[in-house]
């Protein structure tokens, strides 16, 4: 998986018939909003925070963006997607989302799971995985969970790549003791992608 284009598109627990699906669902479009969240999670890591970039968009408009920032706001909601939710809701007064789509860099953790679930978005795509806290398949699948009465169709490994190496590059500078610019990140570090929780050691 090296460019943009040949990125696979990671759909746990779906058939392969289903993943050949959500393979081709992925457009232009969501690599364009993708690109837009990675830039919001450059932000972030010039902050200190882990690189996380979230937008909510709908009929091809953006609706609300975040990126990742707990501990500058002190606040452990403060995820991308969290924020990112909160704008879109605020900007059409309505807690509700139907028919959204929120695109997030890495794979969401169970609270954002559980907003998502409740702001009723239709679609979600993420970036890469987290092996750490990742609930769409990597640790637990809260969007397959039919005990849950929402849920949002889920594609992964749009610009996996990118968003990959955008978070290792972040956590390989923090390792090395270095301060991490924006222009680092997202140049590779040679590390897998590390649970966002590694940003509280
Ligand atoms: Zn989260």
């Amino acid at each position: 998986m090296r460019g943009p284009r040949s990125a696979a598109v990671i759909v746990g627990g779906m058939s392969s018939t289903l993943a050949q699906t959500a393979c081709a669902a992925a457009t232009a479009d969501d690599e364009r909003w993708m690109r837009h969240a990675l830039a919001l999670a450059a932000g972030a890591a010039a902050q200190g925070e882990v690189p996380v970039g979230a937008v909510v968009v709908r009929d091809g408009e953006l609706l609300g963006e975040g990126a990742n920032a707990p501990i500058s706001l002190s606040d452990p909601t403060a995820h991308a997607e969290v924020r990112a939710l909160r704008a879109a809701a605020t900007s059409v007064g309505n807690y509700r989302l139907p028919g959204a789509t929120l695109y997030v860099t890495l794979e969401p953790c169970a609270m954002c799971a559980g907003a998502i679930m409740h702001a009723r978005i239709g679609r979600v795509v993420f970036g890469t995985r987290d092996p750490k806290t990742g609930t769409a398949g990597s640790v637990i699948d809260l969007f397959a969970e039919a005990r849950l009465n929402h849920h949002a169709s889920v594609e992964g490994g749009v610009l996996q790549s990118e968003c990959a190496a955008q978070i290792s590059g972040f956590f390989a500078a923090r390792r090395c003791g270095h301060p991490v610019p924006s222009a680092a990140v997202g140049d590779g570090g040679g590390t897998g992608p590390a649970g966002r929780m590694e940003a509280d050691t």
